[in-house]
């Protein structure tokens, strides 16, 4: 596979949320066009995108219509259903494939075969009814947490189960078949962000450190305060996972450090993700600009550090702070076009850049507690 596709053609954006439209920016900042797929009218891709197509992601004559448009598609959304992926590999480029994405889309899957292939994941029970729950968590004790095999993001559809008391809450997951896993005790949270070009070149970025609040990504510190072994490990399994799996295009995978700085991978994403947003001013080359690059057959670019930054997320309740943000000198202000602002909705992000670390991680500490 190596399709070379040059700026003045058109890429297919398949979901249209601040991920297209964080892509849409970087292809037209190289001179491509976006055509995006997206049921919601002038979502955040589509109000810089060229053309917009408002259809559910299964519409065949909406994928048609994106296939004959453009040169090229790929996602930023990984609950598109796969077989409409699938059946548009027919007609359509898309170097990203589906088979990623299909076992990105079910937990049980996911980590079934990432333990198949040799990547170690937390260790896990398959979970179906309530009789099941018990008898896993005299397996793997308490504390756990159920989360639901598909569906779930930012934290939805997990319980944490402390105790006995915590039950009740946990069995309203039980619909679905779940994962119930072993509550870890890590050091830290990290992931890696690495793009591979259907020219076959892979390039990792500089990991990063990631901290959760109410399991939603909050911040994300580059580089992380990891030891040089964790941060080459965590490379390392970023390239292996390339190759493993022969993908095309750019995967977050996220880590838990243990205190023996053993890394577990937590769980994949077959796309730019949150914790790469701070690529955009910290790196020679964005997540953005590289994952263009990997699927339209260039050589990537440098992943290179060339500051360090603390990358926080702007949720609804956070959008009171704007005005004083942008009024800060090593402070970028990204906010995403969206119109329903709730509480735990991702509005936008800030990355603080700097070169001294400490004090931009005290910085934020300042403006966001
Ligand atoms: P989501 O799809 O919602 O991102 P994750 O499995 O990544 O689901 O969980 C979200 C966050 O919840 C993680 O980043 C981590 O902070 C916390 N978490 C998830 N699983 C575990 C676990 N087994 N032990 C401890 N914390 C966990
Ligand atoms: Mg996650």
């Amino acid at each position: 596979m190596s399709k070379v596709i040059l700026p003045g053609s058109t890429i297919g954006i398949i979901g249209g949320g601040q991920l297209g439209r964080m892509l849409a920016i970087a292809a037209k900042q190289m001179g491509y066009k976006i055509a995006v797929l997206e049921p919601t009218k002038n979502g955040p891709c589509a109000q810089v995108a060229d053309l917009e197509i408002n259809a559910s992601y299964d519409d065949p004559s909406a994928l048609k219509q994106l296939a004959e448009k453009t040169d090229v598609i790929t996602y930023e959304f990984e609950n598109i259903p796969v077989k409409a992926i699938c059946n548009l590999e027919k007609c359509a480029y898309i170097p990203q494939g589906y088979r990623l994405l299909e076992i990105s889309q079910n937990r049980v899957i996911e980590k079934t075969i990432l333990n198949e292939k040799g990547f170690k994941t937390v260790d896990f029970e398959i979970v179906s009814n309530q009789e099941q729950l018990k008898e896993k968590i005299e397996i793997l004790k308490y504390p756990c947490v159920l989360k639901t095999a598909t569906g779930g993001y930012d934290g939805k559809g997990q319980v944490v189960l402390k105790n006995k008391s915590d039950l009740d809450k946990a069995y309203t997951l039980l619909t679905n078949s779940c994962v119930l896993e072993k509550y870890m005790n890590f050091k830290g949270e990290i992931s890696a962000i690495v793009t591979r070009s259907t020219n076959g070149e892979i390039k990792v970025f500089p990991i990063s450190e990631n901290i959760h609040v109410n399991n939603i990504l909050s911040k994300t510190i580059v580089p992380a305060r990891v030891s040089a072994i964790v941060e080459k490990k965590a490379k390392e399994i970023a390239i292996n996972f390339m190759k493993t799996f022969d993908f095309y295009g750019t995967v977050a995978i996220e880590m838990f450090v243990l205190e023996n700085d053993e890394i577990l991978i937590n769980e994949i994403a077959p796309r730019v993700h949150n914790s790469g947003h701070y690529s955009i001013e910290a790196c020679f080359t964005s997540q953005f600009e590289e994952h263009i690059r990997a699927i339209c057959g260039l050589k990537l670019g440098s992943t290179e550090l060339v500051q360090k930054a603390v990358m926080v997320n702007l949720l609804g309740k956070d959008l009171e702070k704007v005005t004083e943000l942008l009024q800060i000198a090593n402070c970028k202000v990204h906010l995403y076009g969206k119109t329903g602002v709730k509480t735990n909705r991702k509005m936008g992000h800030v990355t603080f850049i700097g070169t001294n670390q400490e004090k931009i991680i005290n910085q934020v500490k300042e403006i966001f507690g």
